[in-house]
């Protein structure tokens, strides 16, 4: 890759798909001079970022999301709109297999204009990979994409992950479940804006309007977030395209109504804030657990630690003592 800073900066703004493939991929190396020009790249764009809707998909595999994506994605890009479609897939960090990406998805949208589709970045820790969805996600809203959707799969850590860097965040859900059934924790109701219960079709709508029923009650014994926003319970069939648009216009009043009082704004900023603390935490421990010493010296403390010769704590402060004085 011997291209400048310039080269991605005027590519990616001047909406050049292939150019926003590149920095993309740029953003994803692991070498350190990719990082280097990267960063650059992203702190000159950075003007042009944060007018995008950015909204977080979950969801069971086989709720439904590649479909409802597919849905929501035509129906917007038939309004005009550019969407771009991320995803955070920690199973492909870990298995080298994925558990969003091994089937084909989203094929009309996939061959859309107005539509840019990115699997997850593979390899790495799920804070690893976030950060690069995260910067892929301000590089898309350079480019001039309109809504930024994140799709991730309903298990594991990566729903809080996703909802801490989008101003939307949909659960997915299908009836008849249950939500330990169907692996959605507790936590993640919490940092939903609104639950979805697909597949409300044919047979299944009695079903899905009794689930949606259940969910409200659920949703009453927890705090609202906002006095601004009571988070709604919907059903829709991603596949007949019935209630996909009535999600959107929901997506939309909470983005009119959260503006008005400044809480979007305030969201953001928090966000980028908390991301900054994640990245000087995880830059720190590898920073520190990286220095030869401390490396040398761990695996001493831990056996005299066992041996009772030294308490933990002396221990820990002797050890962050050292890597003091020879940082001078
Ligand atoms: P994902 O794993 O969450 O991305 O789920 P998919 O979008 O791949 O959907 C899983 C299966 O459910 C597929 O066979 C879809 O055709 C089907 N499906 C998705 N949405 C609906 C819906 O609204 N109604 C019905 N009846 N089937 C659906």
């Amino acid at each position: 890759m011997e291209h400048n800073v310039d080269y991605y900066v005027d590519g990616v703004i001047a909406g050049d798909r292939r150019v926003l493939s590149k920095t993309i991929t740029l953003i994803e190396s692991s070498l350190a001079e990719h990082r280097q020009l990267a960063r650059k790249v992203i702190d000159r764009l950075l003007p042009r970022t944060g007018d995008a809707v950015r909204l977080g998909i979950t969801g069971v595999p086989g709720a439904g999301k590649s479909t409802f994506i597919e849905s929501l994605g035509s129906m917007l890009t038939g309004n005009g709109l550019r969407v771009a479609v991320l995803a955070i897939d920690p199973s492909s960090s870990r298995s080298g297999g994925s558990i969003l990406g091994d089937k084909t998805r989203m094929e009309k949208l996939a061959v859309n204009d107005r539509a840019f589709i990115r699997p997850s970045p593979s390899g790495g820790t799920l804070g690893g990979v976030a950060g690069k969805t995260r910067e892929t996600m301000l590089v898309c809203e350079a480019a001039g994409y309109d809504v930024i959707i994140i799709e991730t799969v309903g298990v594991g850590q990566s729903e809080t992950t996703v909802a801490s860097m989008v101003d939307f965040f949909l659960v997915l859900m299908i009836a008849g479940g249950g939500d330990e059934l169907q692996g959605i924790k507790k936590g993640v109701l919490e940092v939903a804006e609104a639950i979805v219960i697909n597949k409300a079709d044919g047979d299944n709508i009695a079903r899905a309007e009794l689930a949606r029923k259940e969910y409200e009650t659920a949703l009453h014994l927890l705090m609202p977030y906002s006095p601004n926003w009571t988070v709604p319970v919907l059903t829709c069939s991603a596949l007949q395209m019935v209630g996909v648009d009535t999600v959107w216009q929901t997506v939309e009043q909470h983005r009119q109504t959260l503006t008005a009082s400044g809480e979007l704004e305030e969201k953001r900023k928090s966000q980028a804030q908390d991301w900054f603390r994640f990245l000087l935490d995880d830059g720190l421990r590898n920073w520190f657990y990286s220095d030869s010493a401390v490396k040398e010296e761990i695996p001493l403390m831990l056996q005299r630690i066992a041996a009772e010769q030294t308490a933990p704590t002396a221990a820990a402060a002797r050890l962050i003592e050292l890597l003091q004085e020879r940082s001078g």
